[in-house]
């Protein structure tokens, strides 16, 4: 199980196949990459090895930006509906998650319909959250996303993206591993130093219950109320 997501690259796809690589040794069933970029948006998800996610992976799948995710199931099968990124109906959020969102029985039953679920999951209520707080409250991403924040229980590593807003990704944890990797016009967020250091060596830490706007040239960490979060960087020289 683990997160990659990349914003502002010129070769996403790549970056995002070789973080999840890096990431095999965590543990997976499963595994999908969501890229975006000017031109379309691609997902491509696969039962199995990132070898067989890779073979799924045309040229067409290109883009500036993307999340990727090794998934090892803790509900749902390993399927391909349930393998992440997870989207929304609309298909206009597309989110992967590491960890287990205690109260997604619950949250389901207060918030969206039966038929809106793609697979068993419990991550996927996340992505419908979001959705209904953005589309039927009208709120902005970020602020949906807080809204959702502030009602899922239990252990998580969050990336999310909007596909109107490509060129950002949404960052979000708790009792799940994740950090910011730094780079020069790209910015990356992964569950393992080790995944990024091929493309930096500059990092910064999320703190449990921190939300990230990531961009390519910027980093804002805030609380979930809102309240800024200043945070160093730092650089770390390891091994490949
Ligand atoms: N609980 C989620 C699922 O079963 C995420 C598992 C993981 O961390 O890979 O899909």
């Amino acid at each position: 199980c683990g997160i990659v997501g990349v914003v502002g690259s010129r070769n996403a796809t790549d970056i995002l196949m070789q973080g999840l690589e890096k990431l095999e040794y965590r543990g997976y069933d499963s595994a999908g990459i969501f890229v975006t970029g000017s031109k379309n948006n691609s997902l491509v998800k696969s039962v199995g090895r990132i070898a067989d996610l890779r073979s799924k992976i045309g040229i067409d799948v290109a883009g500036t930006s993307g999340i990727g995710h090794t998934r090892w199931a803790t509900h749902g099968k390993p399927t391909e509906d349930n393998a992440h990124p997870h989207t929304s109906t609309s298909g206009r959020f597309v989110l992967v998650h590491n960890g287990v969102i205690e109260n997604f029985v619950e949250l389901k039953e207060e918030y969206v319909a039966d038929d809106v679920f793609k697979g068993q999951t419990d991550t996927e209520i996340a992505v419908h959250l979001i959705a209904k707080f953005a589309e039927e409250e009208g709120l902005a991403t970020l602020e949906a996303f807080k809204k959702a924040l502030n009602v899922i229980k239990g252990s998580y590593a969050f990336a999310l993206m909007d596909v109107e807003t490509p060129d950002v990704i949404y960052v979000a944890k708790n009792k799940s591993p994740l950090l910011i990797g730094l780079g020069d016009g790209y910015n990356m967020v992964c569950s393992d130093a080790m995944a990024m250091i091929r493309e930096t060596s500059e990092f910064m830490e999320i703190h449990d219950k921190e939300l990230v706007i990531l961009t390519k040239d910027n980093v804002e960490v805030a609380d979930y109320d809102g309240n800024r979060v200043e945070r160093e960087s730092y650089t770390a020289e390891l091994d490949l």
